[in-house]
């Protein structure tokens, strides 16, 4: 936060787009240094305070993953949020519910800046495309999220994994999930 100019007194609100580590694990030393309150979905939020133990990897790769991950923790949840909440303390960003690579996976559009922060809805590596079925707890509905997102107009997608969507965003979407 010193590198951007920011005190971390400053730092009032996280939103985990879902529970997994990757997207929540620096949340309990922020918590310690900031007074920063922690919003997650209300179908992910068992998963980040611990009343819900945490999917387990399944695919080559399980034993691996299952080293690698950290235990599930129990973080306080401040705010549970809902579709088509807003988060006024963050310039109103809408919730946008996209269920499927979690129970709980948000995205957050801003209409009037045209952008779209995705969670774990989809991926860009190496192209667009859904999040992994080996992290994943429902793909089917992953897919029905997918449409949905690409309904939502925007111009610009902040994804959890790969380089942002610069231009014709909410298009490209579109196409990816007419492939199946
Ligand atoms: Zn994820
Ligand atoms: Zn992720």
């Amino acid at each position: 936060m010193e590198c951007i100019g920011r005190r971390p007194e400053e730092l009032h609100t996280i939103v985990a787009t879902h529970y997994h580590h990757d997207h929540t694990g620096n949340v309990g030393r922020l918590r310690d240094q900031t007074p920063a309150r922690l919003y997650v979905h209300a179908a992910d939020a068992p998963f980040v305070d611990g009343r819900r133990p945490w999917r387990e990897f399944h695919g080559p790769f399980a034993r691996l993953a299952r080293r690698l991950s950290p235990q599930p923790y129990h973080l306080r949840v401040d705010d549970e949020l809902q579709e088509g909440d807003v988060v006024r303390s963050l310039g109103g960003l809408a919730v946008v519910h996209l269920p499927g690579h979690t129970p709980g996976n948000i995205g957050l559009w801003s209409r009037p800046l045209g952008v779209m922060f995705t969670g774990d809805a989809l991926m860009n590596v190496m192209g667009l495309r859904l999040p992994l079925a080996a992290s994943s707890h429902d793909m089917a509905q992953a897919r029905d999220s997918l449409r949905k997102l690409a309904r939502f107009g925007f111009e610009h997608a902040l994804l959890g994994h790969g380089a942002p969507v610069l231009g014709r965003a909410s298009e490209k979407i579109a196409a990816l999930a007419s492939r199946w």
